[in-house]
């Protein structure tokens, strides 16, 4: 029996589980929804692939007990992966892709070496075995890209960038004779040594990369990385012929494109910039803050002025994930709301640290989600605003964005939170966020530090507006 009567029909309705749960991931009212679908789709996927004739013909290399140790290894090492704190998402998300990379690679590098030996069905093409080399140098410069950029994220490695001269002439030439090794190879297979050659070439590529990218733009290189090893699949389902690899590697790569693009469009910054800029090497201008002083305020101060307000936006950052405050908030919110006041959330794209963090943090919390007001939205009425209530963000609220073009972060949106009435700042101490610069809307006259650890914090306030 021909079973691509089965896997065929098997493969496209995976596919169309993938594509429908990118499509519902993009709203978190569904985004359950598409988790699931994901999941569905994937677990179709190799249940299709197991009933491949190759797979079902069993040799010493090809064979369910093979395959079920390589499942087991992936749910050992997955499952944990799974349950990290949301924080820490950026660089688990970093080491599926080298493991996405990784595996691209190897099976790159097996059908080259069937094909060279002779085991191979039929020998590779010429166009394979240019997808060949394209999943190959694409596969292994994700694996080591991405080990960079999860060591960066966790600071195993040094966060600031490392840069020295010619770095950018170097790295091109590197990738240009990859490519042109590549090239050799696809117009004569024989001379098999450049193979080796080409993986050196891409894993060494993977390290340079990095090096001169500093840890604030880490997560985008991330989403550029998931791109690459979204194309490298397409590459590997050209070489293997098989359609649902190509499909879903499009998915992956055409998404991973579409969220750097949105994240650089976020911190008004361009592609260019994020991979050559070396970001992340300007810090804090020394002493400055010497001669400045920020003014603090009580929790039941701040829930006297939040109490008399008839409009009140808080703005959340990265600070509220750490602390996890998100159901003090959601206290805070139904505290407030009770006592007639309008009370919405300011989502800035990139607050925290990946896109759709807050989304996530404040659906968890339970916060309805009409009261989640994107940037451009929410800022024509924080002029109109009592309070502002900027509860662990730092960066995506520092005015200096606007007008400073010494500052790194020139020219990134904000949320002008400086422009309510009052405003609150909740951290733990005057120092600098993510970018490592200092904010000026510390020392504004009409802003009051709640320092403090976010949820204690809150519930503070809440604690003082029950009383
Ligand atoms: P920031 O990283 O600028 O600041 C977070 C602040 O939270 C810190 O100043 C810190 O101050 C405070 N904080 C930390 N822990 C606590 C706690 N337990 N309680 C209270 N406060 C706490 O955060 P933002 O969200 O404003 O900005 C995000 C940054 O990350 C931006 O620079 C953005 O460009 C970058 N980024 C984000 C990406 C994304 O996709 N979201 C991707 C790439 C980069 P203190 O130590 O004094 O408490």
């Amino acid at each position: 029996m021909n079973m691509d009567i089965i896997i065929q029909p098997i493969y496209l309705v995976s596919a169309g589980l993938f594509i429908l749960s990118l499509m519902w991931m993009n709203h978190p009212s569904t985004a359950r929804r598409g988790v699931f679908a994901g999941v569905v789709g994937m677990l179709a996927a190799i249940g299709g692939t197991l009933l491949l004739p190759e797979v079902h013909q069993s040799s010493f290399f090809i064979s369910y007990r093979w395959i079920g140790l390589a499942l087991a290894i992936g749910f050992g090492l997955g499952i944990p992966l799974a349950m990290v704190p949301l924080t820490a998402v950026p660089q688990r998300t970093a080491l599926s892709h080298a493991f996405g990379g990784l595996a691209a690679g190897l099976v790159g590098a097996a059908e080259f070496y069937l094909s060279a030996t002779g085991n191979r069905a039929t020998a590779l093409s010429a166009f394979e075995t240019s997808a060949l080399v394209a999943e190959v140098l694409l596969g292994f410069l994700t694996f080591t890209g991405s080990l960079m950029a999860a060591g960066k994220l966790t600071e195993i490695i040094p966060t600031r960038p490392i840069l020295y001269r010619g770095q950018n002439a170097i790295n091109l030439s590197m990738l240009a004779v990859a490519i042109v090794a590549g090239v050799l190879l696809v117009i004569n297979p024989s001379w098999w040594v450049l193979f080796p050659i080409i993986i050196v070439l891409a894993l060494t590529f993977g390290v340079m990369l990095i090096i001169p990218i500093g840890g604030a733009d880490m997560p985008t290189v991330i989403a550029l990385l998931n791109a690459y090893a979204g194309l490298s699949a397409v590459a590997m389902g050209f070489v293997l012929d098989n359609k649902l690899l190509i499909a879903a590697g499009a998915l992956d790569g055409s998404s991973g494109l579409i969220l750097s693009i949105i994240m650089c469009k976020a911190m008004n910054r361009s592609f260019a910039n994020v991979l050559f800029g070396g970001f992340g090497q300007v810090r804090a201008r020394a002493g400055e803050a010497e001669h400045r002083t920020a003014k603090s305020a009580s929790a039941e101060e701040a829930a006297q002025i939040m109490e008399a307000a008839q409009n009140v936006v808080i703005v959340p950052g990265y600070g509220m994930a750490v602390a996890q405050a998100q159901h003090r908030v959601r206290e805070l919110f139904d505290e407030l709301t009770k006592r007639g006041v309008n009370v919405k959330f300011a989502v800035h794209p990139v607050a925290g640290r990946m896109p759709g963090h807050m989304n996530v943090l404040l659906a968890e919390a339970e916060i309805p989600y009409d009261k989640l007001v994107e940037m451009e939205e929410i800022n024509g009425e924080l002029p109109q605003a009592d309070v502002a209530l900027v509860l662990g963000a730092n960066d995506v609220v520092n005015p200096a964005a606007r007008h400073d073009q010494s500052s790194p972060i020139y020219g990134m949106p904000i949320i002008d939170a400086d422009k309510a009435k009052t405003v609150f700042v909740v951290k733990r101490s005057m120092n600098p966020g993510f970018a490592g610069i200092e904010n000026e809307l510390f020392f504004a006259d009409n802003t009051l530090m709640l320092f403090g650890d976010a949820k204690a914090m809150i519930g503070s306030v809440v604690q003082a507006l029950k009383e």
